[in-house]
């Protein structure tokens, strides 16, 4: 099974996408992880990438359709992966339909004046997990791993805004664009736990 996670910044698409892949057996693969990967690595993607990450912009489809091109060559995807973070407006969905199958776009719904406060009371760990201050009782280390959490760059008030705008403008059109092939399915990310919006994920993926 290959799908794509579709969803607002915010929405809990990191989140989810660990509890799916690990329940499907699907390769995660997260654009925003790629590019977080290439600037931390001093890559000349990651000079590239992140003036517009800082800016809430999208890095450039050539840039962003060849990374993804290429990471869907590789071996280890071969048995199903799931997209976190592509495609991101309609020039990617479209080329992604020239290199890959997708059978299930999952969207993860969530009202709009909820994602400023969940994205910018985001603490993140190195491992992978996140976490929302109002969780945290105080404490900044992963209850996973045991590492100090941090603060992504681009969660400051002023990039989230440009973020959730270039979201509306640019990537919500691909909601429309997969229900008209047939490909969309929506879950409702806005209340409930994260268990409970995973289980309505299981609900429509299938057992
Ligand atoms: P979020 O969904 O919370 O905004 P991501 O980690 O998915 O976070 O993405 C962070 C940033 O990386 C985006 O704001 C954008 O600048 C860049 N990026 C990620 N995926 C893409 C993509 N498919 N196309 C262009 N830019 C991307
Ligand atoms: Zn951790």
């Amino acid at each position: 099974m290959n799908i794509i996670l579709l969803g607002a910044p915010g929405a809990g698409k990191g989140t989810q996408a660990s509890k799916i892949a690990a329940k499907y057996g699907l390769m995660h693969i997260s654009t925003g992880d790629i590019f977080r990967a290439n600037i931390k690595g001093g890559t000349p993607i990651g000079k590239i990438a992140k003036s517009y990450i800082d800016a809430g912009k999208l890095v450039p489809d050539e840039v962003t359709c060849e990374i993804v091109k290429n990471r869907l060559s590789e071996e280890d995807v071969k048995k199903g992966y799931m997209l976190d973070g592509f495609p991101r407006n309609l020039f990617q969905a479209e080329e992604l339909s020239k290199f890959a199958t997708i059978d299930v776009c999952l969207n993860i719904d969530v009202p709009r004046d909820l994602l400023m406060d969940r994205i910018c009371g985001r603490r993140v760990c190195s491992c992978g997990e996140s976490y929302h201050v109002s969780t945290l009782n105080g404490s900044n280390v992963c209850a996973k791993c045991g590492r100090e959490l941090y603060i992504r760059e681009d969660d400051n008030p002023a990039t989230v805004e440009a973020r959730l705008k270039t979201y509306e403008e640019q990537t919500a059109p691909l909601i429309g664009y997969y229900k008209k092939k047939g490909k969309l399915v929506t879950v409702h990310g806005g209340k409930g736990s994260p268990d409970e919006v995973f289980a309505q994920i299981v609900l429509a993926l299938g057992e």
